[in-house]
């Protein structure tokens, strides 16, 4: 089983860390790709991709089952969630469980997504708690199958959608810059993580 846990990243904060650590308990058999954008398809990233992959390195060293997944960073253009999907397809095969995890937040916005009615075909979904949002599936996600337990990810390739009670970490990466712009004494985020932005003076000029 391969889980995919996607995101800009920019930077990396404990809900990110949290998020992972609960995805490599819920699939201990798996291998949890944490995979940064290359360039957000909404919104332009406020650091480079270099300094947010350097970032989620340290942040998930360590983390058993975890391997940071540059594959969106090798592509041009912008980073559609279906590529890399088929690009995993291509490399794992038919028959493997292929798991997409998106925070609460993520899934209301699905519908904007390029093709998103492929996402079924291509692999199961699965929801994390994101602190004060709910969960709303777009209409766009209908076709997938509703499961209560994400252990049924394991016995098919794709078409499950399943949620996964992750802890509650009220946390954002637009947060987390604001903080740093104000310099406020502490950041929600790794102390190495802090302690790299601070010496590369990241974040420093954020509205
Ligand atoms: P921004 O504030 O810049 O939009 P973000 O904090 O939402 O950033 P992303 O890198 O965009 O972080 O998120 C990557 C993935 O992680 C998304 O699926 C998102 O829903 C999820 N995620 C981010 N923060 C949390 C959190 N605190 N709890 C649960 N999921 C989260």
């Amino acid at each position: 089983m391969q889980v995919l846990f996607g995101g800009t990243f920019d930077p990396v904060h404990n809900g990110h860390v949290v998020m992972a650590e609960s995805l490599a308990r819920a699939f201990p058999d798996a291998t949890v790709h944490v995979i940064p954008n290359r360039q957000p398809p909404h919104r332009a990233s406020q650091v480079s991709a270099e300094h947010r992959l350097a970032m989620l390195n340290m942040a998930m060293e360590g983390i058993p089952q975890i391997t940071v997944n540059a594959i969106e960073l090798g592509r041009d253009g912008p980073s559609y969630s279906v590529d890399t999907l088929r690009a995993f397809r291509a490399q794992f095969g038919s028959n493997e469980s292929l798991v997409l995890c998106l925070g609460a937040d993520a899934v209301r916005a699905v519908d904007q997504w390029y093709q998103p009615e492929m996402l079924v075909k291509l692999a199961h979904l699965c929801i994390l708690n994101r602190a004060n949002q709910t969960i709303e599936i777009p209409q766009v996600l209908g076709c997938y199958q509703p499961t209560d337990s994400v252990s049924d990810f394991s016995n098919q390739a794709n078409g499950l959608l399943g949620r996964l009670a992750t802890p509650d970490v009220p946390v954002s990466s637009t947060e987390v810059r604001a903080l740093i712009a104000k310099q406020a004494p502490t950041l929600p985020v790794p102390l190495k993580i802090a302690d790299y932005i601070g010496w590369h003076h990241l974040y420093q000029d954020t509205e």
